[in-house]
This record gives structure tokens, sequence and C-alpha cells, in this order.
């Protein structure tokens, strides 16, 4: 197949001048890479026009859960170049996903040079200079080889896919969403699988978030498991806090926890606030009693880069009365009704807990700005950083 050349331009299929949200917008491929054991990773293909039959595969596979992904953002940035943002990281990130499930991982050339193969494919689709959209890049990882014994699958499929992308929350800094702690759903075990993008720790989430949408929350947040004390992180970004410290600087607070995602932005945001800003930086455990304490707290991930928090509810539940409910007696004999627990909790009553933060913040909207800066190339030094990749860019 020869390829038809890539215009450098924001392609005319897409009307840039309204909002383009957050949706798919067909863009021109995605490429796709195999692995067997006898080959390898195979030289990747990019795959023009129709989706269909690979996600289909995608959505089908036998694969366990054996499955990953990662989430990042190219900019046309002010010189006119196309750069992504720190993405060595989400290469590294994905080598420990995969292990986690025993998969193989794209190395990091090979990570890198489908990175590029794909934007480059897709210039036209990365969002005007100014617009504050963004590519955001998709890569995954599944088993994709016929497996029914409980084993690795014989065959992994490595994607990335790429599309155009506004700001995800439509209100941006000025607008603080709420967030729930919910007490029936711990994310992570302490010694579990929380610190990698797993899809395993995505899917249990689904539900609850739909839950705490239809009362009115827009992200839902954990505490640790085990204790149920301290603050780990939202469903899909990482939780930063700030105060001001004696010595008048602001500090900017994360948890520290081996089963929290070690976010890109959240690692990027504190670094930015010691380098650009000159905070103190502080990552350590936080106590749920600690919250109250904060100035202002945002949720920090990729595709929103900050969310603002205004009002964080936590249930907690008082446990209700045990009543026997069928008339097993352990040693089962005749007719037991195997759809009903022995006991049911009955009574059971959730108390909320409500922290709120009276005003949009103005700290994290410091930083917040110079994040935004520095990936379009608008932050003074931005160079000195090295970030942007590739240096010279596409
Ligand atoms: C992806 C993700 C984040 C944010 O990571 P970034 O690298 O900043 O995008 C935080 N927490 C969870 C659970 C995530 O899945």
């Amino acid at each position: 197949m020869t390829l038809e050349t890539v215009s450098r331009e924001p392609t005319s299929t897409i009307d840039w001048s309204q909002p383009i949200g957050f949706k798919y917008r067909h863009p021109r491929s995605h490429i796709k890479y195999i692995w067997t054991k006898e080959t390898g990773w195979d030289k990747g293909e990019l795959v023009r026009g129709n989706h269909t039959v690979t996600m289909d595969i995608a959505a089908t596979a036998l694969h366990y859960g054996q499955t990953c992904f990662e989430g990042m953002k190219a900019f046309r940035m002010k010189d006119g170049k196309i750069r992504i943002f720190r993405p060595e990281l989400n290469a590294q990130r994905i080598q420990e996903s995969c292990k986690a499930a025993s998969m193989e991982a794209p190395p990091l050339p090979v990570f890198l040079d489908a990175l590029r193969r794909v934007v480059e494919d897709n210039l036209d689709f990365v969002p005007p200079q100014g617009s504050n959209g963004s590519m955001y890049i998709r890569p995954f990882v599944f088993g994709s080889g016929p497996q029914l014994g409980l084993s690795p699958a014989p065959e992994f499929t490595f994607i990335i896919l790429v599309n155009p992308v506004g700001p995800y929350y439509a209100g941006g800094m000025g607008s603080p969403v709420k967030a729930l702690i919910a007490h029936s759903l711990d994310r992570a075990a302490p010694h579990g699988t929380g610190n990698t993008k797993l899809g395993g720790n995505y899917a249990p989430v689904f539900a609850s978030t739909s839950v705490a949408s239809a009362k009115g929350f827009t992200v839902n947040l954990f505490l640790d498991a085990a204790t149920n004390t301290h603050i780990e992180e939202f469903a899909t970004s990482n939780f930063a806090g700030c105060k001001r410290g004696a010595d008048g600087k602001t500090i900017y607070v994360t948890p520290r926890s081996g089963s929290i995602l070690k976010g890109v932005t959240n690692r990027s945001c504190a670094e930015l606030a010691s380098r650009h800003l000159g905070w103190n930086v502080e990552r350590r455990e936080i106590s749920w009693d600690e919250v109250k304490d904060f100035d202002e707290v945002v949720a920090t991930g990729t595709a929103v880069v900050m969310t603002p928090i205004g009002e964080i509810h936590r249930e907690i539940k008082r446990p209700g009365k045990k009543v026997k409910v069928s008339a097993d007696t352990g040693a089962t004999t005749g007719a037991y009704d195997w759809d009903k627990d022995a006991e049911e909790e009955v009574g059971a009553e959730v108390d909320v807990q409500i922290v709120k933060f009276s005003k949009p913040p103005t700290e994290f909207r410091k930083l917040y700005d110079a994040v935004l800066d520095l990936q379009q190339g608008n932050l003074p030094g931005w160079q000195d950083y090295g970030w942007m990749w590739p240096a010279e860019g596409i």
C-alpha cells in the first residue's frame, strides 16, 4: 500500500473553531504490533481506515484480564513543531504494568518508534496551536492469542490509538467538582496492582462511578484499603493538596503509597512547583483528618492536568444487626437456599463527613498555567526540563 502524503495543517474534516470535546474522531490510522514467542515484536503496521476489526478482536480476546494501557498527549507547540509530553515515563510504566500481568512489554525503542510513526501519520489531527486542544495518545497491550488454560497468552498485541481532544471538563480550573469516598469499594490492595495501569484496576470502578455520578459527584476518591484512614487517589487521577508552610511558602503535598499510580502529571507538577514556583514539596502519608487543613485540593492526570476539588464527601458505614435469614446449620441437608447468605445485615446506616473548599484554587491555578505553558512551549526555559519529546520536534 502506498501511503498518501499527510498534510501538516489541521485537517478541514474537523471544525476546529468549535469545542471538540473528548470523543473519538476517527483519525487516519492506528498502529498495531504483535508479539509471539517465535518472532518477538514485529515491525508494526499502520492500520488505516476501518478500526472495527481490531476493536472486535480486542473486545473478545480470551486474555483473562491481561491488558493494560497508557495515556499521554502530543501538542502543536509555539514553534510549530509537534512534541509529546514525557513519553519515556509512560514507556517505563507500561513495562511495569505488563510485568504485573505476565505480559511481554514493548521495549522502550519500539514504544517510542511506534509513537513517532502514528503521530507522524496523523499530524493533521493534532489541534491548532493556542486552541487548548491536544492529541490524546492511548497505547495498550493485551493478550491476543487463543488461550483457554489459565496461563499467560501465547501472543500479545500492542496498539496505539491517537485522537484529537479538547479540555476534559469544560469548566476547567474555574469550576470545582465534588468527590465521593464511597464506603462500599476498595480500589487497590496493599500488595496488589494499584500502582499499575492494568485493566483490572479500572473495570471495578465503573459501577461506583456511575452511582456517584447519579448523586452529583464527578470523581471517586479512595482511602487505603487496609486501614481506611489515609488518602490514596482518585479513580483515574492522583491526589494533591496545598497549604502554606510556617516559612510562608506554599507546600505541595501528595500521598506516598505503594498502591497508587505513579502519575506523570503529579510528578511533573511537584517538580514544576519546586523549580518554577519555589514551593516546598512533601510526598508522605496524608490522613483523612488532615484533608480539611488543605487550602486547595486537585486531582491530577494527563487528560485533565488538574481538576479542582470543591467538596469531598466521605461515607462511613455504621454497621447494623446481623440477622439469620435461612435455616442453614452449617452441615446442610435438604433444601438450602444457595442464593441467600445465612446472615443478612439490617439497619446499617451511612454517615457522611464533608470537607469543603470555599473558592476555586488560586495557588494550583499558577501551577496549572505553568504546566500548560510548558506543554505549549510558552514557559521561558521549557527546553531545560527536557520533557517535550522529541527535542527537535515532529
Ligand atoms: C492514569 C492514572 C493517573 C494519572 O497518571 P498520569 O500519568 O498523570 O496521567 C492517576 N491515577 C490513576 C489511578 C490512573 O489510572
